[in-house]
């Protein structure tokens, strides 16, 4: 079939025809996201744009969060906050999981606050301080309950005083106190008050050695959209961002991403034939059958297979077979479905595709998972839409 049918098909079902796996983003929803956040919280708004943007985009997430009102950005690496630096972003950017033995410098030379977890890491960042001349703006990370990251509550007290000296010693800036909650997706959850007390301990205890810090934060979105005690001066927000509501607060937040595949081949097949590895997969009936060049290295889960279904010609079709590394099967039953059609596998679900939510219903695991499993090989393509 010629591609201008193809395309002129796809106008008709108001779909994006694509010739590889692609992730279309959707900047519009991004910032809306952002703004709807910043509203209803009332707080300032650190973006986390960690592992890729949550599969977004690091850069475009990070410039539509702030179009959108945030003021700050966050993530893990300082190898990802020096890559937003190099894309000629300026504002504010907090780098919070490294190794101690990680070389400092070039997020010193970046403007990159560190988050400093332990005395190893205070010690790694003085060093690093003193090679290059250039002082460290730090926020000390207290573990409040999530045994995680973070100080223990038994050093704390050491890291304050250390990181006080330092202070002294004009190597170090403590703008900022964070810790992180663990149950804030579960609003009314008695934990989170336990763990709010003992940010305020950390708090009572850092301002006794004698810190000022200006800022202090907790949680994630789920905490900034159900739990106001947890606002505090700052809400590091990244998967609201990308339209996902942990604790179905009801924000109206929409996702962002839609991740289309094409027909690559259709086929008849007979009852009984096998589909994929495996002999455990025998179609019950004749039918006809769609091949997407999508499998488990793309971000498909393998554990959906046998609940999964996409979205073709306007129509729910199960995936049949387990899903391979590189390629699903989709019965298409009489839809006249031929290759170079285009398939929604998730989307925001407003023309009946799955959602990341359906999808991670189906793989028993969260929505984060979902968007930030879509693999290298899917193009991002980011569009203004905001239909
Ligand atoms: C990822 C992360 C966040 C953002 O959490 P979301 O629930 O995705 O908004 C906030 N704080 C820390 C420490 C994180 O690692």
């Amino acid at each position: 079939m010629s591609t201008d049918l193809l395309r002129r098909r796809a106008r008709a079902r108001r779909t994006t025809v694509v010739s590889r796996p692609t992730a279309l983003v959707d900047l519009a929803v991004l910032r809306a996201n952002a703004r709807t956040i910043a509203r209803l919280t009332g707080t300032p708004l650190l973006a986390v744009v960690k592992a890729d943007g949550y599969g977004h985009g690091a850069v475009p997430l990070a410039r539509a969060a702030l179009a959108g009102g945030a003021s700050a950005l966050g993530v893990t690496s300082v190898t990802e906050a020096v890559a937003l630096r190099r894309a000629g972003i300026d504002v504010p950017v907090l780098s919070w999981l490294n190794a101690p033995a990680t070389d400092f410098r070039p997020a010193l030379h970046a403007r990159v606050d560190l988050a400093v977890p332990s005395l190893d890491h205070l010690r790694a960042i003085r060093a690093a301080v003193r090679r290059t001349g250039v002082p460290a703006t730090v926020h000390l990370h207290v573990d409040i309950g999530m045994t995680r990251d973070g100080a223990e509550q038994d050093s704390w007290r050491r890291l304050c005083a250390e990181a006080r000296a330092a202070e002294e010693a004009e190597e170090v800036v403590v703008h900022g106190l964070m810790g992180h909650l663990g149950c804030a997706d579960r609003p009314g959850h008695p934990t989170t008050t336990r763990d709010l007390d003992r940010f305020d301990l950390a708090t009572r205890v850092a301002h006794a050695a004698g810190l000022r810090p200006t800022v202090r934060h907790l949680g994630g979105t789920a905490a900034a959209l159900t739990e106001p005690r947890a606002r505090l001066d700052l809400c590091r927000v990244g998967a609201g961002l990308v339209g996902i509501d942990p604790a179905a607060s009801g924000a109206l937040l929409r996702p962002a991403l839609t991740l289309l595949a094409p027909v690559v081949a259709v086929r008849e097949a007979r009852a009984g034939q096998r589909v994929g590895y495996g002999d455990a997969h025998a179609l019950p009936r004749a039918t006809r059958l769609a091949l997407l060049p999508v499998g488990y290295a793309d971000g498909i889960p393998r554990i959906a297979s046998g609940h999964a279904s996409v979205l073709l010609h306007g129509r729910r079709c199960p995936v049949v077979g387990l899903v391979s590394m590189d390629q699903v099967v989709v019965d298409v039953g009489p839809l006249p479905v031929v290759a170079g059609d285009t398939a929604v596998v998730l989307g925001p679900g407003s023309t009946g595709e799955p959602t990341a939510h359906e999808w991670a219903r189906w793989a028993g695991t969260i929505e984060h998972e979902i968007v930030t499993g879509i693999g290298p090989r899917v193009d991002r393509r980011h569009v203004e839409e905001d239909h």
